[in-house]
């Protein structure tokens, strides 16, 4: 048996937190630590699961944890230090300036959808190209649209071939904690000047798809909402994209007699399963909304949750990034299983490894 990956956790909010939570189910890996910036609730959830604590820059905090009796186990450059690789899952932007104490300190990092492409050469997302991160040290999840985007896309490809899409992204406003973002009551073309930059998002992991985007931002933090229109290199019945499409658990066709009929049916399902924080990790696609003209235009409605579409793709990075599992297919399934991804049993029916 190899040793187990030992990773840190830079950054522990949407994305960190849940990442933490999926890195503590696979028998491969061990989380040594996440990073906070102040002692809060979730450094209080994260002391009670017995995660160790470091602290982003502890002269500013250290006292600040002491006085709410929270330990610290030292700074996060000690809890890069014990780690084989960091998940950076800082606020957007900062994991281009974390990079170099990950350069500094000579560690393998993942970094966000919030950063640029750049900032990690590589951007991945685990159906579309594994391989590309296998031993890579710096590399990007892409951002939960275009990790959406990604395996929906892939998975017509593959089985059609496709000529060009447009899509439009209906975002949500806010993560449902993000009590400063909005819109509250508008709607709003995120950007105005088209096209988004979703399309080149997607490019950066399938460069050969063709693709125009739209966003616009809606006073909602449930999930964002996606219209896909894409041309196939072939008209075939609706009933055999969804046959192609239901190959990949990560994308879920909603079965119209669920009476799944909305974003807010789609995290009432994940509550009711029982999912952690009600998450739905699965690309959501509406299976009675899939049209194909005689002309092979597709069309169809998926919903996105976008606090947790991009939590299995950061477990499968890890294990590309450090070799630990070179076949993708392999790491997709292990990861599938020990997050209950494609498995609608009840939650608790699920036992942790
Ligand atoms: P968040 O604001 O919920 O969490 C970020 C955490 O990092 C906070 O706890 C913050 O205190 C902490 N932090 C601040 N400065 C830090 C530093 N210098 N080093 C380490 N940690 C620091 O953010 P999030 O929504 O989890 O987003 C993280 C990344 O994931 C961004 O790149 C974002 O674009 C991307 N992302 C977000 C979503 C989403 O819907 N929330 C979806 C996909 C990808």
């Amino acid at each position: 048996m190899v040793d187990k990956i030992k990773v840190a956790l830079n950054g522990y909010g949407t994305i960190g937190k849940r990442v933490a939570d999926a890195v503590r189910r696979q028998d491969d890996m061990e989380l040594v630590g996440i990073a906070k910036t102040k002692p809060d609730y979730e450094a209080y959830v994260a002391a009670k699961k017995g995660i160790p604590i470091y602290a982003v820059d502890p002269s500013k905090s250290e006292s600040k944890f002491k006085s709410v009796g929270l330990t610290l186990n030292g700074s996060s450059e000690d809890m890069i230090k014990k780690a084989d690789i960091v998940v950076d899952c800082a606020p957007e932007g900062l994991g281009e300036e974390n990079k170099k104490i990950y350069e500094k300190l000579g560690k393998k990092a993942i970094f966000q959808g919030g950063e640029e492409h750049e900032v990690a050469g590589t951007s991945f997302n685990a159906a579309a190209n594994y391989d590309k991160a296998i031993g890579k040290q710096f590399v990007r999840v892409v951002s939960c649209n275009t990790t959406g985007l990604c395996r929906l896309l892939y998975g017509l490809d593959t089985a059609f071939g496709v000529t060009k899409v447009r899509a439009t992204m209906m975002r949500r406003g806010g993560d449902p904690d993000d009590i400063k973002r909005g819109p509250i009551n508008a709607i709003v073309p995120d950007p105005i000047k088209l096209p988004s930059h979703h399309g080149p998002d997607v490019q950066t992991v399938l460069p050969h798809i063709k693709i125009d985007t739209v966003a616009v931002k809606l006073p909602t933090t449930l999930m964002h909402m996606h219209y896909v229109n894409a041309n196939l290199k072939k008209a075939v019945p609706a009933q055999e994209v969804a046959a192609a499409l239901k190959q990949y658990p990560r994308i879920w066709l909603i079965p119209a007699w669920l009476g799944i009929k909305s974003t807010g049916d789609c995290v009432e399902i994940g509550r009711d399963l029982g999912r952690p924080r009600y998450d739905m990790m699965e690309n959501c696609v509406w299976e009675e909304s899939i049209a194909v003209d005689s002309t092979g235009e597709l069309n169809l409605f998926q919903g996105i949750h976008q606090e947790s579409d991009v939590i299995p793709e950061n477990i499968d990075c890890i294990r590309a990034m450090t070799g630990i599992e070179k076949d993708g297919k392999k790491s997709m399934a292990k990861t599938n299983k020990t997050l209950g991804i494609g498995n609608f049993n009840p939650w608790t029916l699920i036992p942790p490894q």
